[in-house]
């Protein structure tokens, strides 16, 4: 099983502050946050990144930019627009593996997000 801190979130043995959940997702507040809201949109079921989802999946990896949408619309944020963000290994900056949407909102985000700090070659 691919056991993560996000495991320890979804089964409660880890405090989170949780401002969603059902039977198949559960979003809470980033520990390190990157705007004046930022929160992640997990499944519970532990997929481990992008790479490995697979067509049952499709529902549910869908589902998340819907709560995503939800939750910021709730915070009154929706109409100054917002990012969603998912990293992939690596070069995508992921850390966590369980897959996560991010959701930053609540100031004017730049793009690209950051300077590259890993070399190619
Ligand atoms: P990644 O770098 O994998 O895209 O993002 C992982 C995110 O999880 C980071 O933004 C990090 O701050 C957040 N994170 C890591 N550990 C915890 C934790 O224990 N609790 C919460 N709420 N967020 C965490």
């Amino acid at each position: 099983m691919n056991e993560t801190i996000f495991t320890h979130i979804i089964n409660k043995s880890i405090p989170a502050d949780i401002l969603y959940e059902d039977d198949e997702v559960l979003a809470f507040r980033d520990i390190n946050p990157q705007a004046p809201l930022h929160f992640l949109v997990i499944p519970k079921k532990p997929i481990a990144t992008i790479n490995d989802i697979t067509p049952a999946d499709y529902q549910v990896v869908g589902k998340l930019s819907g709560v995503a949408a939800e939750i910021v619309a709730q915070q009154g944020m929706a109409e100054q627009g917002f990012r969603t963000v998912m990293n992939c290994n690596e070069y995508g900056g992921q850390t966590v593996y369980h897959i996560h949407l991010h959701v930053l909102a609540g100031k004017p985000l730049g793009w690209p997000p950051y300077q590259a700090t890993i070399k190619q070659g």
